[in-house]
Formats: structure tokens, sequence, C-alpha cells
């Protein structure tokens, strides 16, 4: 082993109790002893059992979520926090003998329910799990021997207290014809920036599932007033107003974000399948390199914080639970014959941003061939998935923009060093790939960026004449950027620049891709303001392509 491979395992080993760290650091040594001597392999730890008839306010104030659909089962999810906004113990703001969220430093019971019906007449199963303290009190079912492609109701109970009821979805039956599904992307909901109007929107789709393609929070300080929620008329506690670095840090703003009544509609309506892009931890951090190129082994603890409270409050199954600083997130679902999804992870593994990031003309800094956005295990995982694939269509939901951006015309242009085209060896690859694979229905989900875009994904994009390998649907953001326009200023450079860019608009909102047998449709939903709550929703746009032979037209 080199010495440098050597340093790294002790950089994660390190990172690694990172969720154990405020237990050592507030309890007496010996107390911290038999606290850690009582710590399982796999990191869950045997606190005392609470008893839940004494939690005395509702514990369900960030309502319910599931996620990863199977054919037999899909995930639940949970958090119990009666006074979310409050730290934890051995924070210094904290009251003593109490975990975070208003909870006792206790493990504590919770019984859930999944039912046909939404007034839970017919059981379909039922269980017991324990909300432990090291997970921030969440609890993360995997029920099985569910019935394939069916509708189902979720809720939980702790002590006398019920939650919300969530409505799910299973998956189909691997091998089943299914004719139709309807998915929706998501991305980028700075808080701080808006109402989430577009997710009471989202609630009320007729959906399959929703994708999330990252930033699901932002790591930024929010002021007292909620930055641009000003309506709202409440005082936010002083600790959300710095930049999140530790685990209680991002803990509190999950707790911010998950109390919004909009996206917990969302989750409450529909299963989400989430992925991560910068925001989650740092502004465009490429693996273990952070924006301000602190020390590695620095950021690897600020990573590993910011990757439990991710697990701790997605829908997520057991194999995507980080160790430390990683976290295999990026993981493949089928739904029957119609769609195979590889739901991608281009943050964790990527080389740097080249050219210090930002905006660059390509240069031979970008185009090195050792350069990748995905890491070579991820990309060789991919291109083998898709040459197993039988599915009518190959949806790729993953974080930045896929295509070609030039931001001029003519010579002298630049494109994004953080998107693929600050890494084209990589992207060709893939292409590459997908070609060799006989992938001729490729679909990319894309998100990051703040505003919708329709591609047409070209073979070379210098060429036009080019052939087209697919489509990508880029969804806008939920909140971030504020209300935006339908023509950004750039919007005529832009559309002229990049003649496979078929459709632009800088609004809030999401997309739902409807597929079928023979074609896929997207449908652009802007929503005119997030700054003030109530706003409606319209079709900006839509597309269609046709599977076999990709390429977008106006529907
Ligand atoms: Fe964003
Ligand atoms: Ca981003």
């Amino acid at each position: 082993m080199t010495h440098t491979a050597l340093y790294e395992q002790e950089i994660r080993a390190a990172a690694a109790s990172v969720g154990r760290r405020r237990f050592l650091t507030a309890t007496g040594a010996a107390a911290a002893l038999a606290f850690t001597a009582n710590l399982p392999a796999a990191g869950a730890a045997h606190a005392a059992e609470a008893d839940a008839r004494k939690i005395t306010e509702n514990p369900f104030t960030l309502g319910v979520a599931s996620g990863d659909p199977q054919p037999g089962s899909v995930v639940l999810w949970t958090r119990l926090a009666p006074r979310p906004y409050e730290p934890g113990w051995g924070s210094s703001r904290s009251n003593e003998g109490e975990s975070g969220g208003g909870m006792p430093n206790a493990r504590v019971p919770v019984r859930w329910e999944v039912a046909y019906d939404e007034k839970f007449t017919r059981l379909a199963g039922r269980g017991r799990a324990d909300a432990h303290p090291e997970f921030n009190h969440s609890v993360h079912i995997e029920p099985t021997g569910l019935a394939p492609d069916r509708v189902y109701y979720y809720r939980f109970r702790a002590g006398s207290w019920i939650s919300p009821v969530g409505r799910t979805r299973t998956a189909p039956a691997r091998g089943a014809r299914l004719s139709r599904l309807k998915l929706a992307a998501v991305s980028c909901q700075a808080y701080h920036d808006g109402y989430f109007t577009a997710y009471r929107h989202l609630a009320e789709e007729d959906l399959d599932i929703v994708f999330h393609l990252g930033d699901y929070l932002y790591e930024y300080p929010v002021d007292a007033a909620g930055g641009a929620r000003k309506y709202t008329g409440r005082t936010l506690p002083a600790h959300f107003n710095r930049e999140t670095v530790t685990l209680e840090d991002y803990r509190l703003r999950y707790a911010l974000y998950k109390s919004d009544p909009d996206l917990q509609a969302a989750h409450a309506a529909h299963p989400f399948i989430v992925t991560w892009d910068d925001h989650e931890v740092e502004n465009n951090y490429a693996s273990d390199i952070s924006e301000d190129d602190l020390p590695p082994a620095e950021f690897l603890v600020r990573r590993a914080a910011a990757y439990r409270a991710y697990w701790e409050n997605q829908p997520l199954r057991r194999p995507q639970r980080p160790h430390g600083p990683d976290a295999r997130l990026y993981r493949r679902l089928h739904y029957g014959q119609l769609a195979q999804f590889d739901i991608l992870d281009t943050r964790q593994y990527r080389s740097d941003q080249a050219y210090g990031d930002g905006w660059h003309a390509p240069g031979p800094e970008s185009t090195d061939p050792k350069r990748t956005l995905t890491g070579a295990t991820q990309e060789r995982w991919l291109i083998d998935g898709w040459r197993q694939s039988t599915a009518r269509w190959n949806v790729l939901p993953q974080q930045v923009a896929f295509s070609e951006r030039r931001n001029a015309t003519g010579p002298g242009y630049q494109v994004s060093m953080d998107a693929w085209d600050g890494y084209p060896a990589s992207r060709a690859r893939v292409l590459a790939g997908a070609e060799s694979a006989g992938v001729d229905n490729l679909v990319v989900l894309t998100g990051d960026v703040h505003v919708h875009y329709a591609f047409d994904i070209k073979k070379d994009f210098a060429d036009p004449r080019s052939r087209t390998a697919g489509v990508e649907f880029v969804t806008t953001s939920i909140a971030s950027g504020k209300d935006g326009a339908d023509k950004p200023a750039n919007w005529g450079t832009y559309m002229a620049a990049n003649p496979h860019l078929k459709f632009y608009n800088g609004r809030r909102g999401y997309v739902t891709v409807t597929l079928d047998r023979d074609t896929a449709r997207g449908d652009y939903r802007t929503v005119s303001a997030v700054t003030t709550p109530g706003a409606p929703v319209r079709t900006a746009a839509s597309f269609v392509t046709e599977a076999g032979n990709p390429g977008l037209k106006p529907a």
C-alpha cells in the first residue's frame, strides 16, 4: 500500500466517527466509553429505549416520504422531531438530555402500517422499528411482500401520535409489459429563494415516481426572515444564519426544509428517487476537493457529515447508507419492460473542475482524456447495465447539463467547467458505450442549472448534421433563482449558439415525462412566481421523441 493510500484510509476512518463525535464530546469519558462499547459493527448503537407514551408533543412535524420502488417493496420514511428547529444535546444551545428536534437521547419504538386504502381498513403489512438517536430518530422501513405496480397508503405511530398518511406505489414486475409510465423531474430548492409552490402543484399531478436530481438543500446561511419567504412572518433561529459545516448544521437544515408544507405534500403524494448534486455538501465540490481547496482530510469530515444527514432525511435503502465520507448512491431501477433507470452520482468520483471552474473555452486542461465525471467504476457499471438492458427506454437521471452549451456564437465561446462540457472525454465514452450497447432510446434527465432546457443529444455537437444519440430534458429549479423570467437575458444568444437546443425557459417549476411504447413526451411546467405564495402552474412547452428514432419535436 502506498503512503498516500494509507493516509487516505486514516482520513476515512476519522471521518467515519463523525456521527459519534457529539456523544464523545458531550458526555463524560466513562459514559462515552460505555456508549461506544455498545456500538455494533454496523454503527447502530443500543441507546436506552424511551417510553414513547412520554412524547407529549406531535413528533411528526417533518412529514412522511417513500422512495426507490421495487416490484414488491418501497421504502417508507419518517423522522421524529417534536421541536424540529431545536439543536441536539452536546451543542451549547440545547437542553440537557435531549438529542435534537426535542427528542430524548434514547431510541423510540415506532409502529408502521401499509394499507390498500386510505382509511387503513385493509392492511397489507405492519411492523415495528426503532427511531434511533444515532440516526437523528429517522426510520427507513423496507417492507417486502407487497404486490407489484400497486398503490399503497402508509403511516407511522409513536406513542399516541399518528403521522400524516402517505400514498405510494410499487414498481411493476420485471417482465411486465407496462404500457405507460409518468414521472416528474425536480431539482434545486433554495428555501431562502422562495416558496415551494411548484411542489404543491406537483403533489396534484398523476405520477408514478418523482426523480430529485440534486440541490435538495443549500449550505448557505438563511436569515431570520427566511430570505425571500418574508410573507411567512416568522423569525427563524440564529443558528440557521451560517453555512452548514457540522452534522448538527446539516441535520437542522434538513429540518428547516422538511418542515415546508408544500414539500411534505409532494413527498406524501408520490414515491421519490433521489440523488444529490453539490449543495447537499458544498457548492461545486469535486470528489474530496472543496470549493476553497481546503485540505482533503478536513473536507472529507464535512462530506461525511453531509452524506450522513442526507441519508437520514431521504427514503433510501440500506445499501445507500454512507460509510464515513463514502456512499454508494448510483443505482439501477427497473419499471417492467418499459424503462430502466440508471441513477448517477456525478459529484463523489469526479476529477477536479478544469481551469479553476466557472466558464472557460475548451482547451487541453478540460479535454484531457484522463478526466472523468463518473469515475471509472460507475462508468463501467453504467455501460455494462446498458448492454444487459431489454427496456424500451433507457433513462439517465443525473445532475449536470449533459449536452453542449456554448455561451456565444462563433469562435471564442465558453462552456461550463462544472457540467459534462468540462469533461468531454467522459461524455464521449458514455455516448460511445450507449452506441456499442445498442441504446437507441436514451433519455437524460438533468437539474442544476435553474432553467428549463430541451436538447437533442448529438454524437458530435459541433456538427448539427451528426447523428442524434438521444434527448435531454433539463428541469428548472423548484425555487433557486427566485421568480425568474420566461426569456432570460441570454435567451437569443443561447438559442443561436446551440442549434440542438430546442427550448429554454427561465421560470421555476418541474418537468413531467410520459413514457409509452412509442413515444416519450416532456411537459415543461412553470409557476409565475415563488417569492409570493400561491402562484398557478402552466405548461410552457411540450416535446415528444419517438422510440428508436431520437429527436425532439414540439407536441
Ligand atoms: Fe442548484
Ligand atoms: Ca448544483
